[in-house]
């Protein structure tokens, strides 16, 4: 069976192709509300699409509140067990430094470019030839399998609240919209953001960052300061951050580089922020605004990523704290900042937000107001997730494990949902970059994973 499953895959590849083509041309981005198109016309234009390709290969479809459609294949009105979650939004793109159009699929030397390749359009063609292989070939199934397709993951996932409200998902479901083998484990998140009030200081202003859930690469001070004093703080500074500095009628003019890096790895890069407070600390300075640098220092030091000078560093084998200070900006008297913490299934949010609100009051500092999400865990021993460990193992001749992620997928909300597939080891796809690809030989490959997935779970 498994080789008639991988032989029908590979001879409807051209069918593939031109679907995931008709769906690339429509460049769904999040947009304005409008008429029976909560998240924009194109997103629901791309919505509309999928829907008729569906209809087109005997499919039950269905459209919840224009946000989000279905497919179902349930031989004998089966119930159905399997969900399997995609999405038809895509991010915007810079075409500038595209080397081909993005909102067309370009095949270059068994390579597919254009914007949704790879998140969410192709593993969503994949996932649709893979219920219509098992449909045509008459595989039996024992209970249903739907595919299920929204519009709104890239800004908030608000198509699947409404979906939620409306609609009861299967017991088991996968989103083909993270990483091969299975992503079981993906933390909790705070982001919050912080302030405070001070008078006078030496710093006449400070701005970094701009990217809430990145290390920042850059920031920038200006201080009341002998340029010889900064220029010797400079030279002691240990925190791999460069630095320069120049003077102009008293006021210094520093700006540190630093190295970017996302917030649920930020043990890669190298925070600005922090490197500029810390420098900034080592000059003269006194007040109230000296004691907020000072405690913003103690509480956020330079170097230190696992939030153990905040009371959070915690670990288990869903993974381990992270905290970044992503941004920072202070000038005439009030400061305000925002702080991203990654946590494991140790830890809840309501902890999380206590500890870090207290020691933001050491420094003189207000947790003003943040958005956060528990901790999403499902068993690795479930039924469920180690029939699709044995299918990945299965297909790609390799060994399935279950892996932890500091960021949120799909199914963060989905009680009992993991990620499975479609990024495979360290391949940068650039994924939400420019020239975002997957190659025509992992499409097919992913087809015959989802395939044999239904299979093995319906079957
Ligand atoms: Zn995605």
């Amino acid at each position: 069976m498994q080789n008639k499953i991988k032989d029908y895959i590979h001879s409807h590849k051209d069918e593939m192709l031109a679907d995931l083509s008709a769906l690339v041309e429509i460049p769904s981005v999040k947009g304005k509300p409008a008429d029976g198109a909560p998240f924009g016309v194109e997103p629901k234009r791309a919505l509309d699409k999928m829907l008729e390709i569906c209809d087109g290969m005997g499919f039950k479809t269905s459209c919840c509140m224009d946000v989000v459609g279905s497919a179902d294949y349930a031989p004998d009105n089966a119930e159905v067990a399997l969900g399997i979650l995609c999405h038809m939004d895509v991010v915007p793109c810079e075409p500038e430094n595209w080397a081909t159009d993005p909102y067309k699929v370009t095949e270059k030397d068994g390579i597919l470019y254009g914007r949704g390749v790879i998140d969410d359009k192709g593993p969503a063609v994949a996932a649709l030839y893979a219920m219509k292989c098992v449909k045509d070939l008459d595989i039996p199934l024992k209970k249903g399998v739907r595919f299920i397709f929204g519009t709104d993951e890239e800004n908030g996932s608000g198509d699947m609240e409404i979906y939620m409200k409306h609609e009861k998902l299967p017991p088991n479901v996968f989103t083909p919209d993270g990483s091969f083998p299975v992503i079981n484990v993906e933390k909790g998140m705070m982001r919050s953001f912080i302030g405070g009030k001070y008078e006078g200081g030496a710093v006449k202003c400070f701005r970094g960052g701009s990217i809430p859930n990145a290390v920042p690469d850059k920031a920038y001070a200006q201080v009341a300061a002998a340029l010889s004093d900064v220029q010797a703080a400079i030279d002691a500074d240990k925190s791999g951050a460069v630095f320069t500095a120049e003077e102009n009628n008293g006021i210094v003019c520093i700006n540190a580089g630093g190295k970017s890096a996302h917030a649920s790895t930020p043990e890669s890069g190298i925070n600005a922020v922090t490197a500029l407070i810390s420098l900034l600390n080592k000059l003269p300075n006194e007040g109230k605004q000296a004691d907020m640098l000072k405690g913003l220092e103690k509480i956020f030091p330079c170097g230190e990523t696992d939030a153990s000078s905040v009371g959070l560093n915690a670990a288990d084998k869903t993974g381990a704290t992270t905290l970044v200070f992503s941004i920072f900006n202070m000038e005439n008297g009030e400061c305000s900042g925002v702080v991203d913490v990654r946590f494991p299934t140790c830890l809840d949010l309501k902890t999380v937000e206590d500890k870090e609100r207290a020691a933001l009051a050491m420094a003189g500092c207000t947790l003003d107001k943040f958005m956060g999400d528990e901790p999403h865990c499902v068993d690795e021993d479930s039924e469920f997730v180690q029939a699709l460990l044995r299918v990945y193992e299965r297909i790609e001749g390799e060994k399935g494990k279950c892996i932890a992620i500091g960021g949120g997928t799909y199914v963060h909300h989905v009680e009992g949902g993991v990620a499975f597939g479609v990024e495979r080891g360290d391949t940068d796809y650039h994924m939400h970059g420019a020239d975002e690809f997957i190659t025509v030989e992992e499409l097919l490959r992913d087809a015959v994973i989802f395939a044999n997935a239904i299979v093995e779970i319906c079957g």
